[in-house]
C-alpha cells in the first residue's frame, strides 16, 4: 500500500492510498455491505461514488454454501466490485451483541481474509466498550496487541494490507498505550475501535478525545480510520482532527428507522418533512410522500441512497475544503446542526499547540471567523506565540498609539487612512516616535507593520459583544502579555475611541461601546500611571504626546 499525501488543513490530510493496483482518495467512506444481501446493489454504491467498501467475512466464512466459492473467486469477483475492499473479522458482532455463537479464531478467520483476498483485512481484536471496566478494558488492550503481534508472524499473503485495530475506550492510558505498541508493529492503516455507542448516543466530545489521544502517539506517516462513523454531521470535525477514513452502515441502518440525512439541521425522520431538502436524483425524483406509499424495501433502499449522496456529497466538500485551507471554516459552519458537535469542538482548545505544529505557515485566502469557536484556531495560538516570544518593537519608537479595528483593516479603511495622513502630515510629533498598533478581536494586538502579512491581511470577522467572555479573556491575556514585554518600550501609551468613523460605503457610523476596545484602558493601566489615556481626535493625542518634551 502506499499513501500519498497531497494537501493538509488543520489535522486533515488529502492523500491517495494505492493498494493492488486499485486507488482511493482519501479522507473517504468505506460503506459497510452486507456479503451477498443488500437493498442498495454494490454497482448502485459505484455510481453513487463508492471507491471502497468494507464487509464482513465471518458472515460469509459462517455461509457454507459461499465459503469455497469465494475462496476461488476471490471477494471482488464475488462482489463485484472494482473498487478497494475492507473486510471485517467478525469482533464487531462478537462483542457488540455479546454473542458467543459468532465465536471464531484469529487464525482462521485471519487466514480465511487473506485467501479471498481482501486489500485491508482486520485482525480479530477485542473492541473496548463505553462500559468496560478498567482491568476489562486493560485485558482487551493488551490481548489484542497479543492478536497483532501474533497476525504478523503468521501473515502470508502480500496482498493484504492489514489494519491495526487501536483501543482503550474512555481510558486514556490504555490508548496511548495501544497506540504506541501498535506503531510499532507494521500495520497499513490503523483504526480507532469502541465507538459507536459513543455515535449512537451523539456523544462526540468523547470519539474527539479519543482520537486525539492516538494521533499524538501514533506513526504520522500511515492512515488512521475510525470504525463507525457515518454521520456525516460529524466527518469534518473528525477529519479535522486527524481522521483519515471511516465506514459504516449507518447509510441504511437509519434509512431503516425512516431517517434521512441532512447537514444542516441534522437527521430528520420522513415523517416529518413535507419536502426533500436536496438535489440528489433520490430528492429531485420523488416526494416525501411518494416515499412514505412505497413498500417498506424501496423506501429503504431510496432513503439508504439519498444518505449516501449525502455523506459522500460531504466528503467532496470537505476534500475541496482541505485544498482551499478552509477546513475549520467548513468545521464551524457543520457544527451547529447540533450542540453536542458545538462543545466536541470546544475541546481543541487544549490541544492548540498540539494542532499548530501541524497548521501551514501560508495560505491563500483571507481567513474568516464568523463564531466564538474561531479563537480556538491554532493559527491565531500561532500568532500569539509569535507576537510574544519573537516580535520586536520597532528601535525609534516612543509613544504607542492604539487604534480600533473597524469594518474594513488597516488602510482599506477610509477613517484610518484619515488619521494615518493626519499623523504623517503633523508638525509636532516626529512620525518615526510613533508606533501604531490595532486592538483586533481576534488577534489582541495587530503592529501596523505587519497588517499586511498572512493571517493578519484580508481577513474578516464577526463583531463579538465585549461581554463574551471567551473573546474577553482572550483579549485580555494577550494585551497583558504584550504590555509586560513591552511596556518600557513606549513613554506615553494613547487610546483612540471615536465617536463615529466612515464604514466602507463612506457612511458615517456610531463606533460601538461594545467593541473590545473600551476595555483596553483598565488593561493596560497597572503599566503605566499618567502616561496613558483615551482620545476621541487624532490631534488630541498628538498634544498628549508632545506634552512629554
Ligand atoms: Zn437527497
Amino acid at each position: 500500500m502506499k499513501f500519498e499525501i497531497i494537501d493538509v488543513d488543520g489535522l486533515g490530510r488529502l492523500g491517495k492510498i494505492r493498494v493492488n493496483n486499485r486507488e482511493m482518495t482519501t479522507p473517504n467512506l468505506f460503506p459497510v455491505v452486507h456479503p451477498f444481501n443488500n437493498s442498495v446493489s454494490i454497482l448502485e454504491l459505484e455510481k453513487i461514488g463508492a471507491q471502497c467498501i468494507f464487509t464482513n467475512s465471518f458472515i460469509l466464512y459462517q455461509n457454507e454454501n459461499l465459503r469455497e466459492k469465494v475462496r476461488k473467486e476471490g471477494i471482488h469477483n464475488h462482489l463485484n466490485f472494482n473498487g478497494i475492499v475492507a473486510t471485517d473479522s467478525g469482533a464487531f458482532q462478537q462483542y457488540f451483541y455479546d454473542n458467543q455463537q459468532f465465536s471464531i479464531d484469529s487464525e482462521t478467520i485471519e487466514k480465511f481474509q487473506e485467501d479471498i483476498e481482501s486489500d485491508f483485512p482486520v485482525i480479530l481484536d477485542l473492541p473496548v466498550q463505553i462500559n468496560d471496566d478498567y482491568y476489562t478494558a486493560k485485558e482487551k488492550v493488551n490481548l489484542t496487541i497479543k492478536r497483532a503481534k501474533e497476525n504478523i508472524v503468521r501473515r502470508k499473503s502480500e496482498k493484504a494490507n492489514w489494519i491495526g485495530p487501536i483501543h482503550g475506550g474512555i481510558y486514556t492510558d490504555l490508548l496511548s498505550k495501544s497506540a504506541i505498541e501498535m506503531s510499532k508493529l507494521d500495520f497499513a492503516i490503523y483504526a480507532l475501535g469502541g465507538l459507536v455507542k459513543m455515535f449512537l448516543d451523539y456523544r462526540f466530545e468523547l470519539p474527539v478525545k479519543m482520537l486525539l489521544t492516538v494521533k499524538k502517539n501514533i506513526t504520522p506517516n500511515k492512515p488512521i480510520h475510525m470504525f463507525g462513523l457515518g454521520l456525516p454531521q460529524f466527518f469534518s470535525l473528525a477529519v479535522a482532527c486527524g481522521c483519515d477514513l471511516m465506514d459504516s452502515a449507518a447509510y441504511i441502518l437509519y434509512a431503516k428507522e425512516n431517517r434521512y440525512f441532512t447537514l444542516s439541521t441534522g437527521t430528520k425522520n420522513l415523517n416529518e418533512l413535507e419536502e426533500f431538502p436536496c438535489n440528489c436524483p433520490i430528492c429531485s425524483n420523488y416526494t416525501p410522500n411518494d416515499l412514505k406509499e412505497f413498500d417498506k424495501d424501496l423506501r429503504i433502499k431510496l432513503l439508504a441512497k439519498h444518505n449516501l449522496y449525502v455523506s459522500f456529497s460531504e466528503l467532496k466538500t470537505i476534500r475541496q475544503s482541505i485544498r482551499e485551507g478552509n477546513l475549520w471554516e467548513l468545521v464551524e459552519q457543520r457544527v451547529r446542526c447540533h450542540p453536542n458537535l458545538v462543545n466536541a469542538l470546544r475541546m481543541i482548545k487544549d490541544d492548540r499547540s498540539f494542532f499548530e505544529k501541524y497548521e501551514k505557515v501560508y495560505k491563500n485566502h483571507g481567513r474568516l471567523y464568523s463564531s466564538e469557536e474561531s479563537l480556538y484556531r491554532p493559527l491565531i495560538f500561532r500568532y500569539h506565540k509569535k507576537l510574544i516570544n519573537t516580535y520586536r518593537v520597532p528601535k525609534e519608537v516612543l509613544y504607542l498609539l492604539i487604534l480600533p479595528e473597524l469594518d474594513l483593516k488597516g488602510k482599506n479603511s477610509p477613517s484610518i487612512i484619515n488619521w494615518l495622513n493626519k499623523l504623517d502630515r503633523n508638525a509636532i510629533i516626529n512620525r518615526q516616535e510613533i508606533h501604531i498598533v490595532f486592538s483586533s478581536y481576534i488577534y489582541g494586538i495587530v503592529p501596523i507593520e505587519l497588517i499586511d502579512t498572512f493571517p493578519l491581511g484580508q481577513y474578516e470577522s464577526i463583531e463579538f459583544n465585549n461581554s463574551n467572555s471567551l473573546l474577553n479573556n482572550n483579549y485580555k491575556l494577550i494585551i497583558e502579555q504584550y504590555f509586560k514585554k513591552n511596556f518600557s518600550k513606549y513613554h506615553k501609551c494613547a487610546i483612540l475611541i471615536p465617536d463615529f468613523y466612515l464604514d466602507q460605503y463612506k457612511q458615517k457610523i456610531k463606533f460601538s461601546e461594545h467593541n473590545v476596545i473600551n476595555s483596553l484602558k483598565s488593561i493596560i493601566s497597572p503599566f503605566y500611571k499618567s502616561n496613558l489615556a483615551v482620545f476621541k481626535e487624532i490631534d488630541s493625542v498628538l498634544n498628549f504626546f508632545k506634552g512629554d518634551e
